[in-house]
């Protein structure tokens, strides 16, 4: 699945849950997909997991985590359980540097956690709301100031949003 798939998909599940709106309420759409969120107290280093046990989807989040890491987090695990769930039913996922990943991950499995962060930032900062709010900004503010801004309206870290802004073309063009 392409990058831009994955936008649209994220996009489109924002639009038939009426999500669509900055910051994305993470946990009320894992509610509305039938997934059960659970805060745990988890190893530090261990973001969260989702597993598929009893036809009951749960997503683990480590309650000891920032709010916007946890978010993050959320969003991952959508991202498999939209995309991968059927091909296996346990994810756990680790924390390093805003992004998520499997321990003695294979090509597979690197694959799929890719496009999971990549689903994630797509459902966090959807392209359509961060061109309008980018659009409200003032135009003589530097990139480090909107990033700052725009990372604080969409409740994402700093370092999140600058991946993002980057990906979607923005710092090239110096917006
Ligand atoms: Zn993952």
């Amino acid at each position: 699945m392409t990058t831009t798939n994955i936008d649209r998909l994220a996009e489109q599940l924002l639009i038939n849950h009426d999500l669509l709106k900055a910051p994305v309420k993470i946990s009320k759409l894992a509610k509305s997909l039938g997934i059960r969120v659970e805060m745990q107290d988890l190893d530090d280093e261990v973001s969260g997991f989702l597993v598929r046990k009893n036809n009951q989807d749960i997503v683990g989040v480590n309650i000891n985590h920032p709010e916007n890491r946890q978010r993050f987090t959320i969003s991952h695990e959508i991202g498999h359980y939209m995309l991968h769930i059927n091909q296996q039913s346990l994810f756990v996922d680790y924390y390093k540097g805003d992004k998520l990943f499997r321990k003695n991950s294979t090509r597979e499995n690197y694959l799929m956690e890719r496009q999971a962060n990549q689903f994630a930032a797509s459902l966090l900062m959807p392209k359509k709301l961060i061109a309008e709010e980018i659009l409200k900004l003032p135009e003589v503010l530097d990139y480090e100031v909107k990033k700052c801004q725009i990372s604080l309206k969409f409740k994402v870290s700093e370092q999140a949003m600058d991946f993002r802004l980057k990906a979607l073309g923005y710092y090239d063009y110096g917006f």
